[in-house]
């Protein structure tokens, strides 16, 4: 019954779905070029605490394509992870964080760097190489380096990404679960891996403090991590209203328009040079 129709759904091809599949090959050899040339660029966004002191920020892509002008990431990171090509784009903007942090820590700034790392780049037989070579390469101090990872990646090959996890803490960087609360992963996990940091997806910050629901699952996600020691990160923080309410429970760091959009990687360390940020 099932055979009978997958072979009746091949009759509703429709014309448009040739086109999305040649326009997905296109973007996917655009930004081929793009990750070869300079197409692509590394932004940061900043992160402070419950004071409103800097400390770090999320180093975030951005590929403005001549023809298709400014491709959100949403889009091209897809496009990437399916190609393939995320793994050198990954590696690119992992060496940019290592750069960064080795640099921070010359001119004596004790700050973090967050960088995404999607579940083909986790899963590359080499990666916790890179991740070794990157920092050895550049000096940086591996406690200042988070990757951020999603829910999605633990609901495959769960052994092999615990053993993977162990391996990246013990090189000293920090792990951190982004956007969540999103997926479909239970939470089990939480105890059993070598977690530093939750980060509440936007889509929980968006309307609290006036949406009861919200509210209580932001104070669940705290409640939770803080009873874990895990550091909790609230990410698209846009209004005062937002950041109170998410200081006053407990949320350690902050990250969002409020504060700043993300900006060229080189365009905030300079402003970090003309004041403490
Ligand atoms: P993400 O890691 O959850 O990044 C946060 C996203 O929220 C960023 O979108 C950021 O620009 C946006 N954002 C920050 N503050 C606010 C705010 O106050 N309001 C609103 N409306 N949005 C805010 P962006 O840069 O478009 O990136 C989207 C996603 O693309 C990222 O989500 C991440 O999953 C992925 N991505 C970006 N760069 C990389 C990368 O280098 N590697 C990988 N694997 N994924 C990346
Ligand atoms: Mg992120
Ligand atoms: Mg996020
Ligand atoms: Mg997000």
């Amino acid at each position: 019954r099932a055979k009978e129709q997958g072979r009746a759904q091949v009759c509703f091809f429709e014309p448009g779905m040739h086109d999305q599949a040649q326009e997905r090959l296109s973007l996917a050899q655009d930004l081929q070029s793009a990750v070869a040339g300079s197409a692509l660029q590394i932004y940061a966004q900043p992160q402070v605490d419950g004071t409103g002191q800097l400390v770090g920020a999320e180093l975030l892509l951005r590929w403005h394509d001549e023809r298709r002008g400014a491709v959100p990431p949403e889009r091209f990171i897809a496009a990437a992870e399916e190609s393939g090509l995320i793994s050198r784009m990954g590696s690119q903007v992992l060496h940019q964080a290592c750069a960064t942090l080795a640099l921070l820590a010359r001119r004596g700034r004790q700050l973090g760097v967050s960088v995404n790392v999607s579940p083909r780049q986790f899963r590359q037989a080499d990666f916790v190489q890179q991740v070794r070579a990157a920092l050895q390469g550049s000096g940086a101090p591996a406690q200042q380096l988070t990757l951020e990872v999603t829910e999605g990646l633990l609901l495959e090959n769960w052994q092999a990404t615990a053993e993977r996890m162990h391996e990246l803490v013990a090189l000293g960087v920090r792990l951190s679960i982004d956007d969540f609360g999103t997926g479909y992963s239970s939470l089990a996990y939480l105890k059993k891996l070598p977690l530093y940091e939750l980060k509440i997806d936007r889509s929980f910050v968006q309307d609290v403090p006036q949406d009861d629901n919200d509210a209580a699952i932001v104070r669940a996600i705290v409640a939770v991590a803080h009873h874990l020691r895990l550091h909790v990160v609230a990410e698209g923080v846009e209004t005062q209203a937002q950041a109170d309410f998410l200081r006053q429970h407990g949320c350690d760091a902050l990250q969002g328009y409020l504060y700043a959009r993300p900006l060229p990687l080189a365009q905030w360390l300079q402003s970090l040079e003309s004041g403490p940020g």
